[in-house]
């Protein structure tokens, strides 16, 4: 995310009180049926959606790992469940749910090897940035930071990784729809989405590593399009040959979507991330979503507190890159920074203690404080021990954590080993006091 429009900091999550519990009709006769049985703890390996637009429909094919305890539990917001089935080689068989509100509990047994069920259900329109969207040109979703259960069933902890695909039906009214193609590798759940609209696509190039970089955009954009993209294809190629491999497939770029007036920036739904149209003209932008691949995709925050490894990261990456690709455009984007970084407020909250004890809507951590100081942390880091050892530090981080989920003191301490400098205090000044430091050199 790089700014989320302002109605949307307003919002209280909606979840439609679904009220009582609903079983299966046809359990298993075979059987006694299991019971449903929460286990927030049973993990996610993969979800594949196909989903019916029109319709409102969709099926869920999830693959749960492995459990010594039974059951399983997923965050379902305002979906409503159709059908609950556990498919084997010898075929399906339903299983007994109760919906719990904004929770659904499944009635499926411990199991050594991974399990797979898959869940039917409907889902809603929503408005405020929260599920998915439906306006008279188009549609797209969007659901972080914790809105995956108003789209599918999940589980929407940051850390929590799954595989996922998205197919989504045609819709009747022609329109093109923009989806992953083909199955993601593991990424937190707010990645995944979707957009349908009357798309073009402007063909930017191909890095040397093979990855192919498109814009998807609009009637009436394609000046924004080349604008915004101009030095994309060569940032992106920056991050992998500093930062490492590109996690999400061969076809990656930006999507314009219609947010609405007012809204401005973008969201990290690799390998297709979305930029409002208000912002597609933006380079820096379209290179922080593409950064986005590397931090908060690629690498996921262990916990919310740690929202500052994935936008402060990227905001210094997105500068970084720009620095080193168009060095005029890369000027400017810092002087921005330095504007923005000037109306954050002191007290605003950067890097808190403490493990998902924070609500990072209500309790204000979503800010351009974690964007900005973070970005002026690393920038006080390389001028102390200089970018380009910088680079490495930051890259070695990735090729470490790719895949997995790390915490912002992962960084210090990779920074330290990897410089030789301890940016602890430098830190302390940055992401956590009170005082705002003067942009210089770490000390
Ligand atoms: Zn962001």
């Amino acid at each position: 995310m790089r700014r989320l429009p302002l109605l949307a900091l307003f919002l209280t999550p909606l979840f439609a009180a679904c009220g009582g519990s609903s079983n299966s009709p046809d359990a298993p006769t075979d059987a006694a049926p299991l019971a449903p049985t929460a286990n927030p703890q049973r993990g996610i390996a993969s979800t594949a959606l196909a989903v019916n637009a029109d319709a409102m429909s969709a099926t869920a094919t999830i693959v749960l790992e492995p459990s010594t305890t039974p059951g399983a539990t997923f965050e379902i917001g305002d979906i409503a469940i159709v059908e609950v089935k556990q498919t084997t080689a010898s075929g399906a068989a339903a299983l007994l749910w109760t919906d719990r509100g904004n929770l659904l509990d499944v009635g499926v047994a411990a199991a050594t090897e991974p399990v797979t069920l898959t869940v039917s259900y409907t889902f809603s329109k929503h408005t405020k940035f929260d599920g998915y969207t439906s306006t008279a040109t188009g549609a797209y979703t969007l659901v972080w930071p914790y809105y995956c259960g108003n789209l599918f069933p999940c589980h929407s902890r940051p850390d929590d990784g799954t595989e996922f695909s998205v197919t989504v039906a045609p819709p009747a009214n022609g329109l093109k729809v923009v989806a992953p193609v083909g199955v993601v590798t593991e990424a937190p759940s707010y990645m995944l989405a979707w957009a349908v609209g009357d798309y073009t696509d402007l063909e930017l190039g191909t890095t040397p590593a093979g990855t192919r970089i498109v814009t998807s955009y609009l009637p009436g954009e394609l000046a924004n399009a080349q604008k915004g993209g101009a030095n994309l294809v060569a940032a992106f190629a920056w991050m992998e040959s500093t930062l490492g491999p590109y996690r999400f497939g061969n076809e990656a770029g930006t999507v314009s979507v219609k947010w609405g007036p007012g809204a401005f920036g973008g969201m990290e739904h690799h390998p297709r991330w979305h930029v409002a149209s208000a912002a597609l003209a933006d380079e820096e932008t379209n290179v922080h979503e593409a950064a986005h691949g590397w931090f908060g995709d690629g690498i996921r925050i262990a916990c919310w507190e740690d929202f500052v490894l994935s936008e402060g990261t990227v905001s210094y990456l997105a500068g970084r890159a720009l620095d080193v690709v168009a060095p005029p455009v890369g000027a400017a984007v810092w002087a921005g920074y330095q504007t923005d970084l000037g109306n954050i407020g002191p007290m605003q909250p950067v890097w808190p203690m403490g493990c998902n004890q924070i609500d990072i809507i209500k309790d204000g951590l979503f800010s351009r404080a974690p964007y900005m100081r973070g970005a002026f942390f690393y920038r006080a880091v390389a001028g102390k021990v200089g970018a380009a050892k910088l680079d490495q530090a930051i890259g070695r981080f990735y090729q470490t954590y790719a895949g997995k989920a790390a915490h912002m003191s992962d960084m210090l301490t990779t920074i330290k080993n990897e410089t030789g400098f301890d940016p602890t205090s430098c830190a302390e000044s940055w992401l956590r006091s009170t005082t705002i430091p003067a942009v210089a050199p770490c000390p």
